[in-house]
């Protein structure tokens, strides 16, 4: 069973993610705001969101923008990946659906991520299976009953906006749509200040110079580039137990960024 709610997940603050500041106001304004303040959305008439659609490539912070978001506005949060809900046992899926609302519910504020969204929504004319039209046609169920005005939110996630079924993206359920895209440079080096944050690194290190040639990297190949570059270091630290060696220099920092394009492609 997934980890649900808050408990045991790390916290994320909007200083852990590096650019996205266009996309993570607006995600602010569309989930935040009618969490903290659900009678100007009364006052003035007006239904808050019950779903956003965040779409783009792997690895680009689309889980880790809704878990600040959380974090943030002192919501709950549950996480569920799609291809965990199905089930070839009848009804389980409906019934772990189900579950995962109620306790939204309970515990609201609540923000459930659904992660993988489109593993148990692709739009109808490329389903084949019975599991996924059935579970489907359940979260449409759980998304219309939701009454608790903003209270409880949906987060989708996809690498693909219009694999999602059309039926899921209609007012009133995933209605918003926030692109997570590619970082380009200047977005590149506020992550891997993140993520090289509290690391020793040498003189001769300039993020900038590397956010120049990580072109096409995403959020987490820079994350994965700063933790190997560490790794690097602890072994050069190891035979003489010298700690002026556990540092972090620009020549690690080059071979690795070679070693990360070939690995993501
Ligand atoms: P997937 O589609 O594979 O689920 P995702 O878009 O949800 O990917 P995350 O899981 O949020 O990506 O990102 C993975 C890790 O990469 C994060 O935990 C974080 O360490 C790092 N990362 C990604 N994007 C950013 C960013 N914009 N700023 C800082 N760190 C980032």
């Amino acid at each position: 069973k997934p980890a649900a709610g808050f408990e045991g997940v790390k916290r994320f603050s909007y200083e852990d993610i590096g650019g996205l500041k266009d996309e993570l106001q607006r995600l602010r304004e569309t989930i935040e705001l009618p969490l903290r303040h659900p009678e100007l959305f009364q006052k003035l008439g007006i239904e808050p969101p019950k779903g956003v659609l965040l779409y783009g490539p792997p690895g680009t912070g689309k889980t880790l923008i809704a878990k600040a978001v959380a974090s943030e506005s002192g919501a709950h949060f549950i996480s569920i990946a799609g291809p965990e809900v199905i089930s070839k046992y009848y009804g389980e899926s409906e019934q772990r659906l189900r579950e995962v609302f109620e306790e939204a519910r309970e515990n609201s504020p609540s923000i459930i991520f659904i992660d993988e969204l489109d593993s148990i929504a692709p739009r109808r004319e490329e389903v084949t299976g019975e599991v996924e039209r059935r579970v489907v046609a359940q979260l449409l169920t759980m998304m219309d009953g939701l009454e608790e005005r903003g209270q409880v939110v949906v987060i989708g996630a996809t690498n693909r906006v219009d694999a999602i079924d059309a039926a899921l993206r209609r007012p009133g359920r995933f209605d918003r749509e926030i692109e997570i895209g590619v970082p380009g440079e200047p977005d590149r080096i506020e992550i891997l200040k993140i993520h090289t944050r509290g690391m020793p690194l040498a003189e001769d290190v300039s993020l900038n110079v590397l956010a120049q040639q990580t072109h096409g990297f995403v959020g987490a190949d820079l994350a994965a580039l700063a933790r190997e570059a560490a790794i690097r270091a602890l072994r050069r630290y190891l035979p003489d137990l010298d700690l002026d060696k556990a540092e972090i220099e620009q020549e690690t920092l080059d071979k690795l960024k070679v070693f990360a394009a070939d690995f993501r492609s």
